[in-house]
This record gives structure tokens, C-alpha cells and sequence, in this order.
């Protein structure tokens, strides 16, 4: 077989590459701010926007009127603070002390999961002669951070004595939204609500109540409250198989790679690290330029496919670090054929879900673990 090129010299990125198609994602958060309106919406854009690029996908929310973003810890607001993202940011983990001056600095809401964090906020905004605006974090039913729903009221009395931190919001986060049965999840909801009645009698400023993650919205549409905090939904995948699927979102990510060798494997001559496959017969076969080092799980090894020419083919040997091998059995395949690891191809589909399947695990740890060395390209 005559070697095809690759990639031509003005085309300088990485064969295998994401394209996110940035229409897609605005649709999906149209459809999400219509079905929970007049609710506001936070998307969710931590861990790089669930693999999507943290900035691109700010920039495009943030035209497309999303009220609020949210991410996991403090650096990645300061990222999109210095690419210019200008709307509110609630950064949701748990602050360390001296990171507080920082979150003023950017201009960053910061999560008060305790009193005494709640009263270093108060201090250090003190000190610099503002009011830090905060949210109060409520653990009905998660056990990670946030004080204890029965303890709330203690803390909303302690919290609405600090004249240097603006309540801005309540929250909590539900444990178990993603499964069909709901009855933890009211429970959790149920407690949130009677938090919330203490504080109101409080007489105190409204604040924004939020709760509701991606199964919140799709399966508990009370729990909407003021705001809602969707991640996974708006990148176009499901929270689970299981769940309801109450509005219709769309994948707005396809992970491409290029058939990069060609070869004929002979019977008896065992594919990979390992040994781990060996064929009985010949079988002609490519290598595709993408492993666990990018994201591509090892432990989909024996049972990942991808598509190639429209039709899948699977993955055989323990898949390496940056190649694995692709059985096209007696089809044909040249270099530069493309190759899909997510995403369509005429009628053959991979999903995201698929290679949750084969990783035995759960769509967002697919969607994360997409390496930062893997380019992403937009399309819109
Ligand atoms: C990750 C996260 C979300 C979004 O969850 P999805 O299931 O992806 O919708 C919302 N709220 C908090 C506090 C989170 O940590």
C-alpha cells in the first residue's frame, strides 16, 4: 500500500483533535433557560468545561446571556478573569485562608461552607474596606462541604452579623439526581426548604436560592428555585442511562483521529504491551495516534471500537499511551482516513456513553479526562 500523506504542511494540528461545535452548545442552553424559566442558569464549567475548553465555552455563554458561571476552585476563575470574562463567578470547592485576598482581587464569589470561613471572608474584606460577596453553602445530604441543614439556622444567625460579606446566594447539591427515583432527592430538597424558611424569617435581603444540578432540572423541576446549575446536560450528554430525559440536549463534542499506519498482522503475532491479543488469522489492521495519554482510557482496552469508513471496528491489545491498533479485519483503510473515537459518521455513532461503558465508568469521567494535549477546534 502507498503511503498517503497525513497531514499537509499548512495543516499544523495534531491529527487527533476535538471539535466542538459551539452552535450545539448554545442550543442546548436555550433549550435548558426556556424549560427552567424564570429561573436564572448557571452553567457549570469546571474541570475545562467538562473537557469542552473553559474559555471558549465562557465567552460563548457569557454572549448568549447565561446569568452566572460556575467553577470547581479558584484558579480557573482567575483564567477566565484574565481572558476578560466579565459576568458574576461562584467558584463551588472549599477556600483555603490565604487564597482569600484573590478572590477579591478577581472579583470572584467566593462559597462560605462554614462560620469560620464565613468570618475570614468577613475579616480580610475588612481589612480591604469591601463587602465580599459570598454564598452560603448548605450539606443536606452530601456529606462533602457546607454545614449540616440542621445546623443552619446557628449559621444563618452568625452569617447576617458580618457586615463585610453580601449574602448573595444559598446553596446545597443534590447527591442522587441522576437516578429515576427521586425520593432522596426531595428529601434533600425538603430540608434545603426549611433551611431556606429560617433565613427568610430572618428578615434579611432576598438572595438567590439554588440547588439543582443537571438530573435536579431533568427529573425535579420544583427544585428550580431562583437559579439552576446544569454541567454535563449542556455539553449534550446525560447525567445517566436511567434518567428522564425531560429536555432534549445534543453532544456538541467529536473526538477525530487519522489512520496513521497501515499493516497486515499475521496469525500468532500478538498486538501490543502485554501480548494481550493475537489473532488467529491474518488480519490487516491500522494505528490510530491516541492513548491513555490523552484520555483515552486503558481500561476500555478489548473493548473499545471506533469508526472508520462509517463502520466500527474495535480496538485490539492493551491500549498504550499514545497509539492504539484498530482491526479492520479484510476491509480497507488508508492513511489519512479519518477515524472517530466520539461522535458520528454517516450512520456508525459512538457515544460518550459507550465509552463509559467500556471504561466502567460514568460519562463525566470520560468528558474530563480528555487530555489538555489534544487540540480543540470550534466550529460554529
Ligand atoms: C458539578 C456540579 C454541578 C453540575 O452537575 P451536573 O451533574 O454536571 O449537572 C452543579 N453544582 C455543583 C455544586 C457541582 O459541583
Amino acid at each position: 500500500m502507498e503511503n498517503h500523506p497525513v497531514i499537509s504542511l499548512d495543516d499544523v494540528i495534531r491529527p487527533t483533535h476535538l471539535v466542538v461545535d459551539l452552535k450545539i452548545i448554545k442550543e442546548n442552553f436555550r433549550r435548558i433557560k426556556e424549560a427552567v424559566k424564570p429561573s436564572k442558569v448557571m452553567p457549570i464549567l469546571k474541570a475545562n468545561a467538562y473537557g469542552h475548553g473553559l474559555i471558549k465555552i465562557a465567552q460563548t455563554l457569557e454572549k448568549e446571556g447565561a446569568d452566572y458561571l460556575g467553577v470547581a476552585f479558584l484558579e480557573e476563575g482567575i483564567l477566565l478573569r484574565q481572558q476578560g470574562i466579565k459576568m458574576p463567578i461562584l467558584v463551588l470547592g472549599g477556600i483555603w485562608g490565604n487564597q482569600i485576598p484573590t478572590f477579591l482581587k478577581y472579583n470572584l464569589t467566593m462559597t462560605a461552607s462554614s462560620i469560620d470561613k464565613a468570618r475570614q471572608i468577613d475579616s480580610e474584606a475588612r481589612k480591604q474596606n469591601t463587602i465580599a460577596k459570598v454564598h452560603l453553602k448548605i450539606d443536606t445530604g452530601m456529606e462533602r462541604i457546607g454545614v449540616h441543614y440542621y445546623n443552619a439556622p446557628k449559621f444563618f444567625d452568625e452569617a447576617v452579623k458580618l457586615k463585610n460579606i453580601g449574602i448573595e446566594g444559598i446553596y446545597s447539591h443534590f447527591a442522587n439526581a441522576d437516578i429515576c427515583n427521586t425520593d432522596y432527592t426531595k428529601l434533600q430538597f425538603d430540608r434545603f426548604m426549611q433551611s431556606l424558611d429560617y433565613f427568610e424569617r430572618l428578615d434579611y435581603a432576598p438572595v438567590i436560592r439554588h440547588i439543582s444540578n443537571s438530573g435536579g432540572i431533568l427529573q425535579l423541576p420544583e427544585a428550580n428555585l431562583d437559579m439552576v446549575r446544569p454541567g454535563i446536560m449542556l455539553y449534550g450528554v446525560y447525567p445517566s442511562q436511567e434518567i428522564k430525559r425531560t429536555i432534549e440536549v445534543n453532544p456538541a463534542l467529536t473526538w477525530k483521529s487519522l489512520v496513521i499506519y497501515f499493516k497486515v498482522i499475521k496469525a500468532g503475532h500478538p498486538v501490543g504491551y502485554g501480548s494481550k491479543w493475537i489473532g488467529e488469522k491474518d488480519v490487516r489492521a491500522v494505528t490510530v495516534p491516541v492513548g491513555y495519554g490523552d484520555g483515552y482510557m486503558r481500561r476500555m482496552s478489548g473493548k473499545a471500537r471506533v469508526i472508520i469508513n462509517e463502520k466500527k471496528y474495535p480496538v485490539i491489545g492493551t491500549i498504550s499511551m499514545d497509539q492504539i491498533v484498530v482491526n479492520i479485519d479484510c476491509d480497507s483503510a488508508y492513511n489519512g482516513d479519518e477515524v472517530i473515537l466520539i461522535g458520528k459518521q454517516g450512520k456508525s455513532e459512538i457515544t460518550v456513553e459507550d465509552l463509559a461503558r467500556w471504561a466502567e465508568t460514568i460519562p463525566y469521567e470520560i468528558l474530563t479526562n480528555i487530555n489538555t494535549r489534544v487540540p480543540r477546534i470550534y466550529i460554529d
